[in-house]
């Protein structure tokens, strides 16, 4: 549009074409989105205003019926339908689950090989399509308050996932139509958010070491991170990602059923009694020295010692894993400078109290625990978006579960060891096991077992062509390659022939391309909604831009460089827009009147340029005109 095109000296009226990229964090029990604007993470909100979004999705026969604090108020009523804490089976098999033991209150579909599906009203889902349908709801609170497309995604995950888990969560990503810029460890979410680096002293060869401490609603992981100029690298992590405020409740829950002599299997609808009333004397507990509880017809009370005892189990357990990532580390606790609390249950004052103690010095806690991962994501998109210049943060990750390969006897090798820092590519050399040997099978395993019946199976490939040879005499070079997101590339060599054969590692419980597609396409009708929807948005957007712009200069100059029918004619066409702006919801409509006009007025804009011109050059010499 030609008007838009003049502005003072030195202001342009776009500075420049940011795009938007937001941090979610996409938490066991709540997730954020946040963005930054003029400088500063900030998170966005709801239309009422809450930051955070419970992670609970709500089916009914037709389909998804509500996600979020809409969805959890079906937690009691129809709990089978109401899916939460779905992160837990995130890239999980059924095995996987079984583990988990009876916390899930859901029914799962039989098992077809791939990944469980959990059976609802509208029919099995996986809890990829969960995590989805929570994805697409922050987009939309992004896009809304952006009003246009969002460009991309940092998506932050707990540092122990490993790479089923990751997998699933892009998967999730993928069909939520989110492009992920970066899969981000927490941990290294929440350091960013505090700006270490920044407080970094003088002395730039100096280095600090941070604990970040996360416990969550369903996870807990502990880093240790060396800040050295500038850099961030995670020297080790640890934690458990079954363990989180979410077992505190469960250890509550399970003292007011014995208080309450409930000895019969508890239906689901009494579960989630139990354990929604343990959660709220937990939160109370936080501010004071015991509650009262009006439950099933029965008065009890809990006090802050009760408490202590029935969770103080709970709470060591992260203590020792604490323990363990400082050993991993290589560190001693008295050198580490900094402890950053993350995470709602460390709102706990007992939490807070037993890492101090732990780590010899008060944690980190002025940013509030739940917004902390996601304020980090989202400085890490607006680097990786390119809105920033990257040199302002390097960022290093690290393997959270060793990757190896199986070897003879159902033994697992080790190439990348766990907590080396990603990107990162290993090789290492193997050879033939027979006489003539022409073939190879490969079995990529994760995980820190010697055997590799207690790793996981990542995947499994074959090189073919091996010139034969005698026993021992091939060479067969075995690379490994992790990019910055932790997925894993896999190529095989034999260095004689140059026969290779490579994988990109599909863990078992992720979706397949197929899956993928297919899913993709089911969603296709609600995706070219959405799209309608926005082209709209943007189109309303523009045309708000045109009236006020060009209202603004029929004011200032209409009478004096349009004549009265040109001025006419171009008002009611701004009428027209103004009425079709309110009432028409084709973006196609709007569009081209928005385009009518602006070819309509570019006369008017080529006058204004004119005029602007000749007062800025009136007044002055040749020379002088030349040299402005
Ligand atoms: P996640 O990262 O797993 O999504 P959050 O960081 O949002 O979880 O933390 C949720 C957990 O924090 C829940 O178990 C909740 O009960 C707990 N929580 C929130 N506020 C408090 C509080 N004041 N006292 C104790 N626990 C709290
Ligand atoms: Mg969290």
């Amino acid at each position: 549009m030609a008007l838009l095109q003049i502005s003072e000296p030195g202001q342009s009226p776009q500075p420049h074409q940011r795009k938007h990229a937001v941090g979610i964090d996409l938490g066991t029990t709540n997730s954020l989105v946040a963005t930054v604007r003029s400088g500063s993470a900030d998170i966005l909100p709801d239309e009422q205003g809450r930051n955070l979004l419970p992670s609970v999705v709500h089916y009914e026969a037709e389909g998804v019926s509500c996600v979020g604090y809409e969805a959890a108020e079906h937690n009691s009523s129809d709990p089978l339908n109401t899916l939460t804490s779905i992160k837990r089976l995130m890239g999980r098999g059924l095995d996987d689950i079984k583990r988990l033991g009876n916390s899930l209150p859901y029914d799962f579909a039989a098992d077809e090989g791939g990944m469980p599906k959990i059976k609802t009203a509208h029919g099995p889902v996986s809890p990829i399509q969960v995590s989805a349908e929570i994805l697409r709801k922050l987009a939309g609170r992004a896009e809304l308050a952006f009003e246009g497309m969002l460009d991309g995604a940092v998506i932050t995950v707990p540092a122990y996932f490993d790479e089923a888990q990751r997998q699933a969560t892009k998967d999730a990503a993928t069909l939520a139509g989110i492009k992920v810029l970066r899969l981000l460890n927490e941990p290294t979410a929440a350091a960013i958010a505090y700006g270490l680096d920044a407080e970094e002293n003088e002395d730039t060869s100096a280095q600090r070491l941070i604990a970040v401490y996360d416990l969550g609603g369903g996870t807990f992981d502990i880093s240790i991170l060396r800040l050295s100029k500038g850099v961030f690298e995670v020297l080790a992590t640890g934690g458990d990602s079954a363990l989180g405020g979410d077992d505190l409740d469960h250890a509550i829950a399970n003292w007011l059923c014995s208080e309450l002599g409930m000895t019969h299997d508890l239906d689901p609808v009494e579960q989630r009694v139990l354990l929604e009333t343990a959660k709220c004397a937990k939160e109370e507990l936080t501010e004071t020295d015991k509650v009262e509880l009006d439950i099933l017809d029965a008065k009890l009370v809990l006090t802050k010692d009760q408490l202590h005892e029935l969770v103080d189990g709970l709470i060591d357990q992260t203590l020792s894993a604490c323990k363990r990532a400082i050993r991993d580390a290589g560190v001693k606790v008295n050198l580490i400078e900094e402890v950053v609390l993350v995470g709602g249950s460390t709102r706990m004052p007992r939490v807070a109290q037993k890492v101090a103690e732990l780590f010899g010095r008060q944690p980190k806690c002025s940013l509030d625990p739940d917004l902390v991962v996601a304020m980090g994501a989202a400085k890490q998109a607006e680097v990786l978006i390119g809105n920033k210049s990257a040199d302002d943060m390097l960022l290093l990750d690290v393997i959270p579960l060793s990757l190896g390969i199986e070897t003879m006897g159902g033994l697992t090798e080790k190439l990348i060891h766990r907590n080396t820092t990603i990107p990162v590519a290993k090789a290492q050399e193997f050879t033939t096991f027979k006489d003539g040997q022409t073939a190879m099978s490969i079995h990529v395993v994760q995980g820190d077992r010697e055997l590799v019946s207690d790793c996981r199976s990542l995947a499994r490939f074959e090189l073919r062509g091996i010139p034969p040879m005698v026993a021992g005499s091939a060479k067969i070079q075995v690379s490994y390659q992790v990019d910055a997101d932790g997925l894993l590339n896999v190529s095989a060599r034999e260095l004689s022939s140059g026969v290779e054969s490579s994988i990109e590692v599909k863990p078992s419980y992720g979706l397949t391309d197929n899956e993928i597609t297919q899913m993709l396409q089911d969603s296709f009708s609600h995706a070219r909604d959405d799209m309608r929807l926005r082209a709209l948005r943007e189109q309303q957007v523009e045309a708000d831009r045109m009236l006020e712009d060009l209202r603004a200069a029929i004011d200032k100059d209409g009478e004096s460089l349009l004549d009265t029918t040109e001025l006419k004619c171009l008002e009611v066409a701004l009428d027209e827009l103004q009425v079709l702006r309110e009432s028409c919801d084709d973006h196609r409509q709007l569009a081209n009147q928005i385009e009518s006009i602006g070819k309509s007025s570019e006369d008017f804009a080529a006058r204004r340029m004119d005029v602007s011109i000749k007062q800025a050059l009136a007044g002055l010499s040749l020379d002088e005109a030349l040299d402005k």
